[in-house]
């Protein structure tokens, strides 16, 4: 197995990738320095300043994502903003009723949005890449379901009438936006990564 950091404290996360990653003979392990903040204008910035964060930490090749929502109706946004909408890092209630308030005279009709993920790796020898997944779907009024976390209970993928916070875990990996970017990046990473 090849040793592969991934740039977040989220233990959550590490699990999730390590099941994407692991088919690939990857060993998956997380961050134990302070990553510093998100800055860039994007979400493959974000992910790609991550990944290079992790090879200069470590030495070790590195993996890293940045994700967030895309409203339609909202030109975007919140976007790279989502873990932070309503002003305080990591306060998934109060962002999703801010998102919820935001589109309150929005119609039905308008309400599409979209999870999107971008991946990276990076490389001691200075290579790197990085890929998009998404996940599209539509905003509901009323929060439903207990599964997942930020605005999933808000947010029903294409071609389901159940939220994501509905989904078992297993079902949200096999369309997210995380999930797709990852099994995107992995062989890519897999043919970069010295034998
Ligand atoms: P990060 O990529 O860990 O920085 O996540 C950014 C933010 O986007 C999270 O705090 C959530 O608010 C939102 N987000 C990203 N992925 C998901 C998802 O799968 N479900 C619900 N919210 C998500």
């Amino acid at each position: 197995m090849t040793r592969v950091l991934l740039a977040t404290r989220n233990s959550g996360k590490v699990a999730e990738l390590q099941r994407i990653l692991a088919p690939y003979g990857m060993s998956l392990e997380g961050a134990s320095y302070e990553p510093g903040p998100e800055t860039g204008a994007s979400f493959a910035d974000n992910a790609l300043a991550k990944a290079r964060e992790g090879v200069a930490e470590t030495g070790l090749p590195s993996v890293a994502d940045d994700s967030g929502l895309t409203v339609d109706a909202l030109n975007g946004m919140p976007g790279i903003l989502s873990a932070r909408w309503a002003g305080r890092h990591g306060d998934d209630l109060a962002n999703l009723q801010l998102v919820l308030g935001q589109l309150s005279d929005v119609p039905d009709s308008r309400r599409g949005a979209a999870f999107v993920c971008a991946a990276a790796y990076a490389l001691p020898d200075g290579r790197s890449e990085v890929v998009l997944g998404e996940l599209r779907g539509r905003l509901i009024r009323e929060p439903r379901g207990s599964n997942g976390f930020g605005y999933d209970p808000i947010f029903v993928p294409l071609g389901y009438d159940v939220t994501s916070a509905e989904l078992s875990p297993e079902e949200k990996d096999a369309i997210s936006h995380r999930g797709q970017a990852f099994r995107a990046l992995a062989p890519l990473l897999a043919a970069a990564l010295p034998a």
